[in-house]
């Protein structure tokens, strides 16, 4: 964790030690300037000055520890990445501008032409382009398996193979990685083991306690959420940590302290909100399951979900992800869309706001048809990201998506 600057007053380490997590969302990683202030300052300035030309020339020369320039290092961003690392269970933190640079950081520091990829199909759309296009640009290839298919991963192994990578619960068929059988299989590889912890937040899986060599999170998603900011982190080991850090402050995607403030006040409520968007999922995905209009729904905490005890064992909740499928492709799910009210139709997730989104003609649509198909992304499938809104007026609002198939058929 990063404590102990000189100039700040930290909350000691050790007496965080032992403290749950919902202590840690709003205790770790504060900091207080001396003006007593009782919630977190934030530290929008660009550089750092020095009392005398020699301590300008120790801080340089790294004899001192401190700031010298927010590309490098700021308390406000410092703070938000002592709080996750606590939170994650791990040594340490590096913010990043977005979850992409996060991923990407974790590349560039990590890998090297002529390493090898394993990746889960269901990744971001966007971390598969950066594998499929960019790393594989620099020498670094990718092979692509299904998260739950244990055969596939260990298949895909190969001596050169530096890195399996995913995310799980997967997005959007909710599919649960065994993080215990890849865990084993990525220290038989010698590949690290790097997880999206995106979807379940530190609050419900913990992958670093689960094997996992790093934790990589998509900050703007549940860190935030309440879609105020973009921004990306990533946990684990100092000997890992050190070699992202390093790539950030060379290469330069680092988190603004304005973000990091906004990220820091959102991890406060992280546990409270995470609670709540389980409850309003589990509801949601049992009352969709009864509707007929719908053939599928894909949430891991209904008994029906073939993951269902896996999740159960690592995880300690489902989220707030839940798909369904109507029967009728895309005409019917875009009808569904179109006749919600309240929900908001955006692709975004995480957020206390419930979105919908249709997939395969959004975050899935640069996918070729095979590759929709191989994912298992129908035309009739829609992703809801279940906010706090109270259950009755979000049923009231699906129901209205409902109605709309009806006279449809009627018609
Ligand atoms: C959104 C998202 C990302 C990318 O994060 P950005 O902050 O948009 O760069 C990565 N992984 C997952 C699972 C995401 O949902």
């Amino acid at each position: 964790m990063t404590f102990g600057h000189d100039e700040h007053h930290w909350i000691p380490e050790s007496d965080l030690e032992g403290m749950s997590l919902d202590t840690l969302a709003v205790r770790a990683g504060q900091i207080r300037t001396g003006q007593l202030e009782h919630s977190d300052a934030i530290f929008p300035t660009s550089s750092f000055v020095y009392g005398s030309a020699a301590q300008a020339a120790a801080r340089f020369g790294g004899e001192e520890a401190g700031n010298i320039y927010s590309r490098f290092t700021n308390p406000t961003v410092q703070a938000f990445e002592g709080r996750i690392a606590a939170m994650e269970g791990g040594e340490k933190a590096v913010a990043t501008a977005s979850g992409m640079s996060a991923i990407l950081a974790t590349c560039m520091s990590l890998l090297q032409a002529g390493d090898h990829v394993v990746c889960s199909r269901g990744v971001f759309g966007t971390t598969n382009v950066l594998f499929q296009k960019y790393m594989a640009r620099f020498g670094v290839e990718t092979t692509f398996v299904s998260v739950t298919d244990m055969e596939g991963w260990k298949a895909a192994v190969r001596p050169e193979t530096r890195m399996l990578f995913l995310e799980t619960p997967s997005n959007p068929l909710c599919e649960v990685a065994d993080m215990a059988g890849l865990s084993a299989l990525a220290k038989a590889s010698d590949a690290l083991l790097v997880v999206d912890n995106c979807f379940c937040t530190p609050v419900l899986q913990r992958p670093l306690e689960q094997g996992a060599d790093l934790v990589i999170h998509s900050a703007t998603k549940y860190l935030d959420g309440q879609g105020r900011c973009v921004g990306g982190v990533v946990v684990g080991p100092a000997r890992y940590l050190d070699e992202i850090y390093g790539f950030i402050r060379s290469a330069g995607p680092t988190m603004s302290p304005f973000n990091a403030w906004v990220f820091q006040k959102g991890l406060e409520t992280l546990p409270i909100r995470m609670r709540a968007h389980c409850d309003n999922a589990l509801e949601l995905a049992r009352w969709l399951e009864q509707q007929s209009a719908v053939t599928n729904v894909f949430y891991a905490g209904l008994e029906s979900h073939p993951q269902h005890e896996l999740a159960k064992r690592q995880q300690s909740g489902f989220g707030g992800i839940v798909s369904f499928e109507l029967a009728g492709g895309r005409a019917h799910a875009w009808r569904f869309i179109d006749a919600t009210r309240m929900i908001s139709i955006t692709a975004n997730l995480g957020d206390v706001k419930t979105t919908i989104t249709h997939p395969a003609t959004t975050t899935h649509g640069r996918l070729s048809p095979e590759d929709k198909e191989k994912a298992g992304i129908t035309e009739g499938l829609i992703r809801l990201s279940v906010g706090i809104e109270a259950i009755d007026d979000l049923k009231a609002d699906l129901q209205r998506g409902f109605q709309a198939l009806n006279e449809l058929i009627d018609q």
